[in-house]
């Protein structure tokens, strides 16, 4: 059986006052409404971590993650955080690669390649994000587009490596905009990113791998999304800012 994850990107968002209330209204809604078999992970800026694991702390199904971490693993890289660091502080996730970070600040498929391996060997569970733009869905490529963003950055790993990941599909057409893929085009790239692991890793660990959708997921959507097979949870956004719609969308 395939885990069920709910993860929460808040990306640059919440002051400190407001992280800690969003997490303690999560926490609360969780406690007095349990979530059973639903991984339910939140990724806050760094700055929040070390407040949201506290706060997190002792309750079931709740885990920390982070958005990003560092190639690197420490030293003179001003400004940034390695994955130790966040292993360090109680993380168990990080999302690599959002289309955010590939479009605004040049992560390329071999960089995220270096992410991956640094996550990896500290313990944390990438949540490794790939998803066409507008113009490639238009184009109908987007299938080849996505598998080579995935052949370019993961196929280097072993078995062993692979399994540990979990894939977020997320077409960057549907990201912030109130347009989500249909629940039948979600399917289709989910069937077709777990064929393509599958060619290279065998069925067996392609069955295992958790992929998560993400663009514009809310709770009025997630269930026929998360409805389909290869579906198996979602990367929320904007929706993660507000606890009832977050807790709904795991529920
Ligand atoms: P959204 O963002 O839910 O606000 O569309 C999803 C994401 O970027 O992870």
């Amino acid at each position: 059986m395939r885990k069920k994850i709910v993860a929460g990107n808040w990306k640059m968002n919440c002051l400190l006052e407001e992280g800690q209330k969003l997490t303690s209204e999560i926490v609360n809604m969780i406690k007095d409404e349990p979530i059973k078999d639903v991984q339910v992970i939140l990724n806050p800026p760094f700055v929040h971590l070390h407040g949201v694991k506290k706060l997190i702390a002792g309750v079931d199904n709740i885990y920390l993650g982070a958005q990003n971490c560092s190639d690197q693993n420490s030293g003179a890289y001003t400004g940034e955080t390695s994955a130790a660091m966040l292993t360090s502080f109680g993380a168990e996730f990080v999302i690599i690669g959002h289309s955010e970070r590939r479009a605004m600040f040049n992560e390329s498929n071999e960089l995220l390649t270096e992410k991956t391996k640094q996550a990896l060997s500290n313990n944390l569970t990438p949540i490794f994000c790939c998803g066409e733009p507008l113009e490639i869905r238009e184009a109908g490529t987007h299938e080849a587009y996505v598998t080579k963003q995935l052949t370019e950055s993961l196929f280097g790993f072993s078995e062993e490596e692979v399994k540990k990941l979990v894939i977020a599909y997320e077409p960057i057409w549907a990201i912030g905009t109130g347009k989500t893929a249909s629940s039948d085009q979600a399917q289709e790239m989910h069937s077709a990113i777990r064929q393509h692991l599958s060619s290279k890793y065998g069925k067996t660990v392609a069955e295992g791998i958790s992929i998560l959708y993400g663009g514009s997921c809310k709770p009025d959507n997630a269930k026929e999304i998360f409805s389909k097979a290869d579906v198996d949870g979602g990367l929320i956004g904007g929706a993660s800012l507000k606890s009832r719609d977050f807790v709904d969308i795991a529920k």
